[in-house]
């Protein structure tokens, strides 16, 4: 089956739909067909963007949020069937599509409801009979450049605090999961969005994200995708002075205790690197054990491994689905044959029997600065690695480029304090997976994960949508 999508610009649906994207798990069916935009469409989307944004900003908050409440009533309403199409453009299993699209309802709730919310300070000045107030400001117009991996999780998460804050926006979704951004789009379109104030661009990231990043009427651009192409985004908007947030890659550690439980330490690890089929920025990736833990956590880790079985996300009792392309099985196999030539052994996995499906990877007997150990794969691959101790342990979290995500198993309080205080990381997590945040939290990282400006979600993604003025009202 076959669904055709558009770009959204004024509130009209327009494009010839013929980027084609077939599905992961049959490569015989073409999923969807999108448009592949150029530069006009860009041109027009911003255009209209413009025009509309004084009229939305004008709407009091709550009647802006009315509307983001009626699209999660019609998103909810259509989430089995968005569910399905989001398996069969991105691949992930028809459990986890559920989660994403319920993530997305519930976003959409969250920031309906903060139109209520919005607001600024009163504060105290030391002049007579005067009141200085703060006010929260929209940016304009915002950009929005999203990642394959959650397909309508990340558009709502930048698109909600991006509107109920009184921007107008620009999504350009990503090529491979044109369809997802789709169905948020046409549920916002349906619940009232006047035209204009969300437009939507398919095409390819170096046309279209290209264009949008470089359009000085952009005055805000929130990226969500690889570190190289994040940080050339980030090039172009610090030039103008325009506000960028970019979330990009991540080389996520975790460290076992040897006061841990083995079973528990391996559970929590393979959801952090197997679930999403290990398609995710938070995703575990290496690991670090003790001595007296390392040999007892593998063996539960490959047992753990043996319950994710890659298989069509849409079959019933799937519990992993495939990677997502080609070129992605690609950098996943070749991860593992460069690991086996620098002296890992694999314990498990390593290879993708047929089509697309990789299996759950467990990598041991390496080097602490091989390239599996430092360099991200996005894919099911866990290196496992051992160390002396808790502080060696820390240390090589550390040693990392990025700095998104960590975690440590273990039942010393001490450790779990000093780890979350010196571990340079955005989000640290004790005894649970490194993905899965909830949606009120901050989320963010350090170094080369993060533009490390300002946080998603929560209060702090409305922070990056808007700016601040400061108003002193004195009487006459
Ligand atoms: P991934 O490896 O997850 O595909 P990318 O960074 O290539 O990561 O893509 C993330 C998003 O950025 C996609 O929507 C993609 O189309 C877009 N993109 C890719 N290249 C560029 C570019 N040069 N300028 C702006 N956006 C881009």
């Amino acid at each position: 089956m076959t669904t055709h999508v558009q770009n959204l610009i004024a509130g009209a649906w327009v494009g010839d739909p013929e980027n084609e994207r077939r599905n992961p798990a049959r490569p015989e069916e073409v999923a969807v067909l999108s448009p592949r935009s150029d530069l006009h469409v860009v041109d027009d989307a911003v255009s209209a963007a413009q025009e509309a944004q004084g009229a939305w900003a004008a709407m009091p908050s709550p009647a802006r949020g009315a509307i983001l409440l009626d699209a999660a009533d019609l998103l909810r309403q259509r989430h089995q069937d968005v569910a399905r199409d989001l398996v069969r453009e991105e691949g992930k299993t028809l459990f986890e599509a559920l989660g994403e699209v319920r993530r997305a309802i519930d976003i959409l709730r969250y920031f309906g409801a903060y139109g209520w919310r919005l607001g600024g300070d009163v504060l105290p000045s030391s002049l007579p009979e005067t009141s200085v107030l703060t006010r929260h400001e929209p940016i304009g117009v915002a950009a929005l450049i999203t990642p394959w991996n959650f397909p309508i999780a990340i558009p709502a998460w930048k698109a909600a605090p991006a509107l109920i804050s009184g921007n107008t926006v620009v999504l350009k979704p990503a090529e491979l999961t044109p369809l997802s951004a789709t169905h948020l789009a046409r549920a916002l379109a349906d619940a009232g969005l006047p035209p204009g104030v969300l437009n939507v661009v398919h095409g390819k990231g170096s046309v279209v994200g290209d264009a949008l990043a470089r359009d000085r009427r952009v005055g805000a651009l929130s990226f969500t995708g690889s570190t190289a192409v994040g940080l050339g985004l980030h090039t172009v908007l610090s030039e103008r002075r325009a506000r960028v947030q970019l979330e990009m890659g991540g080389k996520n550690g975790y460290l076992v205790l040897d006061d841990a439980d083995p079973a528990r330490a391996a559970n929590v690890i393979a959801a952090g690197g197997f679930s999403l089929t290990g398609q995710a920025c938070t995703a575990t990736s290496r690991v670090y054990c003790t001595p007296g833990i390392h040999d007892e956590f593998v063996e539960a880790l490959v047992k753990e491994a043996s319950r994710f079985v890659p298989n069509d996300g849409l079959l019933d009792g799937t519990s992993m689905g495939p990677v997502v392309s080609e070129d992605q099985l690609a950098v996943d196999v070749s991860a593992v044959e460069r690991a086996r030539e620098q002296g890992a052994s694999v314990a498990t996995g390593g290879d993708a029997p047929n089509g697309l499906f990789f299996g759950p990877t467990v990598l041991t007997d390496l080097a602490h600065d091989s390239e599996v150990a430092r360099h991200e794969v996005f894919g099911p691959v866990i290196a496992v690695m051992g160390v002396a101790d808790y502080e060696e342990g820390l240390t090589q979290i550390n040693d990392s480029q990025y700095g998104l995500t960590a975690g440590i198993c273990t039942t010393n309080l001490r450790a779990a304090h000093d780890f979350s205080a010196n571990c340079h990381v955005g989000v640290v997590k004790v005894n649970r997976p490194t993905t899965g945040l909830d949606l009120n939290v901050p989320f963010g990282g350090v170094k080369d994960s993060s533009s490390n400006t300002f946080r998603e979600q929560g209060p702090n993604a409305v922070d990056f949508y808007t700016w601040g003025k400061t108003i002193y009202l004195g009487q006459e």
